[in-house]
């Protein structure tokens, strides 16, 4: 395949949600698309838990048909342990269903629509952008490296756009130009396994995801197939073994052993694939777009897993990101209104996760002093002072902070997520 027109309208660097929903709306706009997603790396795919209320979402970017048509399992609810070794079942409401998705086959079904809408889809790596502006035209210049027929990289080509849209999730092409704001008090990786079981899985709720809290971490197992499910643990690589080198897999079976309420769960189930690792530590950026180029999804911003927000936030980021550049298009000086227009809205959502997420954190264990939650619930102590005092000082081994928190939420639904 060509690599078609070198000038464009938009540039979109990666075809995952963020990307495949700015594209497609842009496209639907007239606008001239071109995105590019990296060839795979052969890793496997994660399993990802898609709330109901995507469905809006979905449909409003007109892929709600399609992935219907994918026949994902449902995601029907939550079972939860968490901080507490009793199990709280959390079904959605009746005749709401999320979707338990293999992401490549989810990507794929997401691309198709795009590719319908007339974007055009080229495998390659965006090597670079330079932002500075093209021979005095309102165009940036990027750098795409094609694969060759035994994929190994090209010389990369130029491609010039008066947008470009960093859709490139965690590897942040441009956000990784000095805005990232990394989390400074914890990293985190997730640790993943695919298990088999020929039986019926020992649990109350088939079209549950479990989600289980233990001292210094927690797993969640999300079923793919009747037979299959997806199996995570979150470890801090620094406060583990991790960074001790013990293998991976070892690291893996001594977590899960931590987690009391998946032993019946995997006691028949056999390890098929994995483990293997995907860095899911939090970070936020410094701004969300700039002169041509504005971030999306991942790449600007990564929430907790915890929250299963992560692609329908990427979704609502992209088809707020297409409104922003068609603003900016169609209407040239309405451009600071509409880039300040999308930063706002973007800070609010991940400023409302991150205050779940120290809820969560909070509510993880009888003692939350350990420095694997304490550390979660860090970023609340920049509120301000008065915010903190309700709660007094310490008891049961729980910080200022932690208290406030425990006053406010005892052991928040994972299933009612604030809805971006
Ligand atoms: C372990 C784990 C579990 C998760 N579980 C859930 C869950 O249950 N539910 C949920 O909603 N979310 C979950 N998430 C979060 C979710 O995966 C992300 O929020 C979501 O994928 C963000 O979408 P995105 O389009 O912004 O980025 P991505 O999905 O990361 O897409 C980025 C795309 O850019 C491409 N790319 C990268 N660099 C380049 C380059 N240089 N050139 C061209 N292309 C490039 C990549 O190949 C990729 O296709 C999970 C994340 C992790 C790590």
């Amino acid at each position: 395949m060509t690599m078609g027109p070198r000038t464009l309208d938009i540039l979109v660097i990666g075809a995952g949600p963020a990307g495949c929903a700015a594209a497609t709306m842009l496209a639907q706009c007239g606008h001239r698309v071109l995105m590019v997603d990296r060839p795979s790396t052969g890793r496997p795919a994660l399993a990802e838990s898609i709330p109901p209320s995507a469905e809006r979402i979905l449909s409003v970017l007109g892929m709600k048909a399609a992935v219907d048509a994918a026949r994902f399992q449902p995601w029907l609810g939550n079972t939860v342990w968490w901080g507490s070794a009793a199990a709280r079942e959390e079904s959605f409401a009746p005749g709401e269903t999320g979707y338990q998705v293999e992401r490549d086959r989810f990507d794929a079904v997401l691309r198709d629509v795009a590719a319908r809408a007339g974007v055009q889809i080229i495998s390659g790596t965006v090597r670079d952008v330079n932002l500075a502006l093209e021979e005095q035209r309102e165009l940036r210049t990027a750098y795409v490296a094609r694969p060759d027929s035994q994929g190994r990289d090209g010389d990369p080509q130029r491609v010039t756009a008066a947008i470009v849209l960093d859709c490139s999730g965690r590897a942040g092409v441009i956000a990784r130009k000095g805005l990232r704001v990394a989390e400074a008090s914890h990293r985190t990786v997730a640790l993943v396994g695919v298990w088999h079981a020929d039986i019926p899985w020992p649990v109350a709720q088939r079209g549950h995801t479990l989600v289980a809290s233990h001292a210094d971490g927690w797993a969640w197992s999300v079923p793919t197939a009747d037979d299959t499910r997806y199996v995570t643990v979150m470890v801090d690589p620094e406060r583990s073994h991790l960074a001790r080198g013990v293998p991976a897999l070892d690291v893996y079976l001594a977590e899960l052993k931590k987690v009391s309420a998946f032993a019946p769960l995997l006691a028949k189930a056999t390890l098929v694939s994995g483990p293997w690792g995907a860095d899911a530590s939090f970070y936020t950026t410094e701004h969300y777009g700039g002169p041509g180029f504005l971030l999306v999804g991942d790449a600007a911003s990564f929430i907790d897993l915890l929250s299963s927000f992560g692609v329908k936030k990427a979704l609502a980021s992209g088809w707020l990101d297409a409104i922003t550049a068609n603003t900016i298009f169609k209407t040239p000086e309405m451009r600071a209104e509409a880039m300040a227009f999308y930063e706002q809205r973007e800070r609010e959502v991940v400023k409302s996760f991150r205050t779940q997420t120290a809820r969560y954190a909070v509510s993880a264990t009888e003692d939350s002093s350990h420095p694997f939650w304490e550390a979660r619930v860090d970023h609340e102590k920049r509120r301000p002072h008065r915010r903190l005092c309700a709660s007094g000082g310490r008891r049961h081994g729980h910080s200022l902070v932690a208290r406030y928190l425990i006053a406010r939420t005892r052991r928040p639904s994972i299933t009612h997520m604030p809805r971006p």
